[in-house]
């Protein structure tokens, strides 16, 4: 069986993931279906100017993950923004592509199936099956994308686990560049509204241009969910209207654009860190294992990686 393990999806938790395997002694290619890296933490690049339009900051709970940060600290890839809330520098997805610089990450792949061969699993694509060095097999496949998703690429094979009950929500996400914009307090706003859950200064944070000001609008779960099939045109006037309603600040932006995620808080996580399946070398890993957090996702991958490298090493002297 080659040593070689497939990961798919490049957010934080394929890449905490792949880290720990490749620092174990596996080969690992990653798969990811965008041209960047990150996932949801990421940082969106239009001409000049450029947004996080996805995770806003995060937050460092356990010892581990402040080892990690750290790191990314030294490096500088990430800096404090306000209290105890971290951000990528220059921008959001800095730290995934810190973390994937030893990595083979095969960028604009999106991984539509897999099939198990006699040598191991063997991966499809959009566009064919998936050429990789050696035999283009693996021992495993791990799956570090939102739950949902995961049955659409595994298909009839299955992962030893209900992952029905996780449920996430959706939001809107509305980038906007003014020539000016009210400051506010600590680089951002949670009003108590129906609609704006958060009003973000991109360029309070540290690293980022501060001309033009570019602002990141999320709208609440609720309203994003109710309203999911809008175009981002309709998006945009409806959210951009509460916007000039709330700070009382009417200048048009010379930029905006409407962003729609899916998947993007995770509401009903499953409450384990990882699934690993070894009877079929299938595993997943992503924040809907713990929370809807960038820690629980880094989190999520390495405890996957730990549990996959014991019981495929075991496997091995068998
Ligand atoms: C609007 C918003 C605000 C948020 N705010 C915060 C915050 O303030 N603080 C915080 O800690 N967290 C926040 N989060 C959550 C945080 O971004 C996530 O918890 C974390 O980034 C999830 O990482 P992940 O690796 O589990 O998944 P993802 O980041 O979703 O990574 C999955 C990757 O898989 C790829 N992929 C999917 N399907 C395929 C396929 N078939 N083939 C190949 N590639 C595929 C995707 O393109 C993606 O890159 C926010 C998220 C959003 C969307």
């Amino acid at each position: 069986m080659p040593r070689h393990i497939a990961i798919i999806g490049a957010g934080i938790s394929g890449l905490a993931a792949a880290r720990s395997f490749q620092n174990s002694g596996f080969a690992v290619t990653v798969f990811e279906k965008s041209r960047g890296l990150g996932g949801r933490m990421s940082t969106r690049r239009m001409g000049d100017v450029s947004f996080d339009h996805g995770a806003q900051y995060f937050t460092v709970r356990s010892p581990r993950f402040r080892q990690i940060v750290d790191q990314w600290q030294a490096q500088g890839y990430a800096e404090k923004w306000f209290d105890e809330a971290f951000v990528g520098t220059p921008g959001m997805s800095a730290p995934a592509q810190f973390m994937a610089r030893p990595i083979c990450v095969l960028n604009s792949f999106r991984v539509t199936a897999i099939e198990r061969l006699a040598g191991g699993w063997s991966l499809r694509a959009e566009n064919g099956p998936v050429q990789c060095e050696g035999s283009g097999q693996f021992c495993a496949v791990i799956f570090a994308i939102p739950a949902p998703q995961i049955a659409d690429v595994a298909g009839s094979h299955l992962l030893d686990c209900d992952l029905t009950h996780v449920q996430y929500s959706p939001c809107w996400a509305l980038m906007l560049a003014f020539e000016k914009f009210p400051l506010l307090q600590d680089g951002h706003l949670k009003p108590d509204d129906e609609l704006i859950s958060w009003i973000a200064s991109n360029g309070s944070k540290p690293g980022r241009h501060h001309k033009p000001e570019t602002i990141v609008v999320h709208a609440t779960p609720a309203w994003s969910r109710a309203n999911f099939e809008l175009t981002p045109e309709q998006a945009t006037k409806t959210m951009l209207e509460r916007l000039h309603q709330l700070t009382k600040f009417t200048e048009s932006p010379s930029v905006s654009i409407a962003h729609r995620w899916r998947f993007a808080l995770v509401e009903q996580a499953l409450s384990q860190p990882c699934v690993w399946t070894g009877s079929q070398g299938l595993g997943a890993c992503g924040d809907w294992c713990l929370g809807p957090r960038i820690e629980a996702a880094f989190d999520s991958g390495e405890a996957l990686a730990a549990a996959a490298c014991r019981a495929l090493d075991t496997k091995a002297k068998d």
